[in-house]
């Protein structure tokens, strides 16, 4: 129950900063690993109101495994493979203007490179604004389990990652807790945010 006031304090705070609007982006915390029991928020609800009874319990084939009715985020697969490749205890996405502006802006080149700023050191294991981080960019599809296998083979080939970007769609990003996942996307928000505001190539 602590873990999902905890996603619902986010949604909250993530909605109120314009990242979670019309229903869009999902949240999800591991209860337990073995076997897998993830908190996730269900598919269509307003994140600014999310209630954490709302919160589903799904195993590792996003089936419900908690006494609700409705249905998981569509995305679930993905947070699974996330967690299960990343041994991730939280994975947030959201849906915010600048991630879908730069996400689109990239796509040729595969991914954001982003360097050179003081808050990369918000990212675990950075500690130096002279770090590159690229966030690789997948191109979006509504077919789930094949979007699953993509996501395993970009984190398989971008390790050192810390979220990624479907184009045109939001962002993914996690942490070994809810708060690190959430800080995670705050700094990447940030981030995707200032490079857009600076971008030459939307002049
Ligand atoms: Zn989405």
């Amino acid at each position: 129950m602590e873990i999902a006031a905890g996603l619902a304090s986010v949604a909250k705070g993530f909605h109120a900063r314009g990242w979670l609007l019309g229903t869009s982006g999902n949240l999800s915390a591991v209860v337990q690993r073995e076997p897998l029991r993830l908190a996730m928020s269900p598919s269509g609800v307003d994140k600014g109101e999310l209630k954490p009874e709302q919160l589903l319990s799904i195993d590792e084939n996003a089936r419900i495994v908690s006494a609700h009715q409705g249905k998981p985020s569509d995305e679930s697969l993905l947070h699974i493979r996330i967690v299960k490749d990343r041994d991730a205890g939280a994975v947030l996405h959201t849906h915010s203007v600048w991630n879908t502006i730069l996400s689109d802006l990239y796509a040729t080149e595969g991914g954001v490179t982003i360097n050179g700023y003081e808050m990369l050191k918000g990212l675990q294991g950075v500690r130096t604004h002279e770090h590159t981080e690229f966030l690789p960019i997948i191109e979006n599809s509504q077919d789930m389990p094949a979007l699953a296998e993509q996501v395993g083979k970009t984190l398989n080939e971008h390790q050192a990652a810390h979220g990624f970007l479907l184009r045109r769609h939001g962002l993914y990003s996690w942490g070994r807790t809810l708060a690190e996942a959430k800080r995670h996307i705050e700094i990447l928000e940030f981030l995707l945010e200032t490079m857009g505001r600076t971008n030459r190539r939307l002049d």
